[in-house]
């Protein structure tokens, strides 16, 4: 029987605000502007998922989909050294694929999802889930088609994350002009990419953004089980942090 584990993002209070973690068998979203902690945040979970389950773990290997060529192993290697683990072991068990166009995004995904059957993977990252298919399908006339891939893209994470028992932590960025659409924004007029299509799949959904001075705020904005809070962490050395 597959239980539901809790990963730990690295910060205390945001885990405490997620309930524990981002689960597996469901998909998280992170969204916020640029340079807010969301690759830095892949990064850190890369490495905690493969802990111990007393340590915020699930004791998994961890696969990662690229889409910005922002994936730095060096990073791996830092993480790893503040939990006190092999730099080069957490690397090993980070399966790495970089996508170049969505349609490559997707196969990727299928691969992936090849790797997972007899393996005990626990996290999946796609960071991030918008970007090709933004560049892919610019037109207006094209919106529909997108859309309809995007949805294709988003069941079979659906399907994945539940059959193998995974937590997907997916990436979003934010409308840079909300526009017209400024009313349904957020107080703070930052709204995700991606429609009703990608806000119905995301079970939990958080805003990142900066904070005073170093500091940054995650707001839960869609949660299965926990309250609409905020936290605050950092970014170090070693990964997120309080
Ligand atoms: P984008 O939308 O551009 O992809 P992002 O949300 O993914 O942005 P990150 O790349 O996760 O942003 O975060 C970048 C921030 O992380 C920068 O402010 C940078 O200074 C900080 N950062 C990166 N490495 C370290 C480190 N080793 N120690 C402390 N801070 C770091
Ligand atoms: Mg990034």
């Amino acid at each position: 029987r597959k239980r539901v584990i809790r990963i730990s993002t690295g910060s205390k209070g945001l885990d405490a605000v997620l309930g524990g973690g981002f689960q597996t068998m469901s998909i998280s979203e992170v969204f916020g502007e640029f340079r807010c902690g969301k690759t830095q945040l892949s990064h850190t979970m890369s490495v905690i998922a493969q802990l111990p389950k007393d340590m915020g773990g699930a004791e998994g290997k961890v696969a990662y989909i690229d889409t910005e060529g922002t994936f730095r192993p060096e990073r791996i290697a830092q993480i790893a050294e503040r939990f006190g683990v092999d730099p080069e072991t957490a690397q090993d068990n980070i399966t790495y694929a970089r996508a170049v166009n969505s349609e490559h995004q997707m196969e990727l995904l299928n691969k992936v999802a090849e790797f997972f059957v007899g393996n005990e993977y626990r996290l999946l990252i796609i960071d991030s889930i918008m970007a090709l298919f933004r560049v892919d399908y610019t037109g207006r006339g094209e919106l529909n088609e997108r859309q309809q891939k995007l949805n294709q893209f988003l069941s079979k994470l659906t399907h994945v994350a539940e059959e193998f028992n995974v937590a997907v932590l997916m990436t979003n960025q934010v409308q840079s002009d909300p526009g017209a659409n400024a009313l349904f924004a957020g107080a703070d007029g930052r709204k995700p990419v991606g429609g009703h299509i990608l806000a119905h799949a995301s079970a939990t959904r958080i805003l990142l953004r900066k904070g005073r001075g170093e500091e940054r705020v995650a707001k839960i904005q869609d949660s299965p089980d926990m309250p609409e809070k905020e936290a605050t962490y950092i970014i170090t050395n070693g990964g997120i942090n309080d």
